[in-house]
């Protein structure tokens, strides 16, 4: 991952489409740019941002659900014990 300036765009190496995956907007400003092994990633800074920490979030939750990791497993049953109490006590 890496920033992409805007007089890198018309580089070789430069994506083409550079429309902003969540968006949709072709920002005139630097940009986020990431090639992975399907494809160019393309984010404007401030959505960057935002998918990185939802991105962060979601895996955390992910790899909670898989059960690897066993010491997280009791304080995620107590968040969730938790919520479904609180949610209970709204009704
Ligand atoms: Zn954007």
């Amino acid at each position: 991952m890496g920033v992409l300036l805007p007089q890198d765009c018309v580089e070789w190496w430069a994506p083409r489409d550079l429309h902003c995956l969540v968006c949709g907007e072709v920002p005139p400003g630097p940009l986020i740019f990431w090639q992975g092994a399907t494809g160019a990633l393309v984010l404007c800074p401030d959505d960057a941002a935002y998918l990185g920490a939802h991105l962060i979030g979601d895996a955390r939750e992910a790899t909670l659900a898989s059960g690897r990791e066993r010491h997280w497993a009791a304080r995620a049953t107590r968040a969730a014990v938790a919520a479904i109490e609180q949610r209970q006590r709204s009704r």
